[in-house]
């Protein structure tokens, strides 16, 4: 029984994802632990629990405008033609609409 508290302190370690998950209130805690449980003996799939487990979960939805938030729409300058008033994209020297030069 010399052994015991060794291999209780190397089983903490070992869940210490799942024990930080449990600690957290984390609502994948399944996962955590699957993950933990499967893959944490390789040195990845434990971090990959831990950082799980430490990573902040938020679906409100505080974040979610800034998530989704559309990118400023690139404003495309219309150049405006003086001889027609017909709109054309900018760059053109001459009118496509009635082939008047463009300032
Ligand atoms: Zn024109």
């Amino acid at each position: 029984m010399f052994h015991f508290p060794f291999f209780l302190g190397g089983l903490a370690c070992y869940f210490l994802p799942t024990i930080v998950g449990a600690a957290r209130h984390k609502t994948n805690l399944v996962g955590i632990f699957l993950v933990n449980f499967l893959l944490g003996w390789s040195i990845v799939g434990w971090v990959v629990a831990l950082v799980w487990a430490l990573s902040t979960e938020r679906i409100d939805p505080v974040r979610g405008p800034q998530t989704w938030a559309p990118q400023p729409q690139q404003q495309q300058r219309t150049l405006y033609c003086p001889h027609c008033g017909a709109g054309g994209p900018p760059g053109g020297r001459f009118c496509a609409h009635c082939g008047a030069a463009l300032p």
